[in-house]
């Protein structure tokens, strides 16, 4: 079914999607889901705007990071951790260093792995939102491929930065049509959504650690540092990470 579409008769201003063994997802299908298979997660941090030369910026590296979890049960309880006011809406980049330290805490006893890829913005690839597309789709695959556990497994995607939708439809397509065992493949928005936000503490101290941003709140990465397995430095990176 995949191979037949292109991105022409794909609706492009989605921001959000879900699909059910590469295909559009019918009521039946809702009706006997279930959430016992490993989750792989999915989102980034800083921005994808081009660095020129000479200007200078904090946060210089764009991060993709993707976990792989197997219980993802006990890891969407880390959420229990997040401070009762505003819950659904927090995020690693609005908590202190008190906030982070019994969540990463918690986190480095759960069983999860994850992986990165990174480039730096001053390369040409940030320039266009073409070129921006392609590298975070491009990411995502090669992520997928690493990440992928030969056995049944979801795609959670947190709201991407570009508007990828319809290349992350195509993407999932061709995934499962070349053997990959996904189930449901879903793009959303991380508010309330508890995975995906215990899933950004990740991203955000690895983005923090790959822009080599030192703080309190920076330095719990050493907890679940171990949990890394793949990591890339794409070209035009500078960092030494
Ligand atoms: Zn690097």
């Amino acid at each position: 079914m995949g191979r037949n579409r292109s991105l022409a008769n794909i609706n492009a201003n989605k921001s959000t999607y879900t699909a059910y063994r590469g295909r559009e997802v019918n009521p039946k299908d809702r009706r006997y889901r279930t959430y016992n298979r490993p989750v792989m997660v999915f989102d980034e941090t800083g921005s994808m705007g081009y660095l020129k030369s000479g200007v200078q910026d904090d946060r210089p590296e764009f991060v993709i990071v993707s976990a792989i979890i197997l219980d993802r049960e006990s890891f969407a309880n880390v959420s229990s951790l997040f401070p009762k006011k505003n819950r659904a809406g927090f995020k690693y980049s609005n908590a202190t260093a008190k906030d982070v330290k019994p969540i990463v805490e918690k986190l480095s006893r759960i069983d999860f792995t994850f992986s990165e890829i990174h480039r730096s913005r001053r390369n040409e690839a940030f320039m266009s939102n073409k070129d921006r597309i392609e590298f975070y789709v491009q990411s995502i695959s090669e992520l997928m491929d690493f990440n992928d556990p030969h056995t049944p497994f979801d795609v959670l995607i947190d709201a991407p930065p570009v508007n990828a939708v319809p290349e992350l439809e195509l993407l999932c397509a061709e995934k499962f049509e070349n053997g990959m065992e996904l189930e449901w493949f879903e793009v959303k928005s991380s508010y309330g959504e508890k995975i995906l936000q215990v899933h950004d503490f990740v991203t955000g101290l690895t983005g923090d650690y790959i822009n080599g941003i030192e703080s309190d709140k920076s330095k719990t990465f050493d907890k679940i540092i171990e949990k890394r397995r793949f990591r890339a430095h794409r070209f035009g990176c500078d960092c030494e990470k």
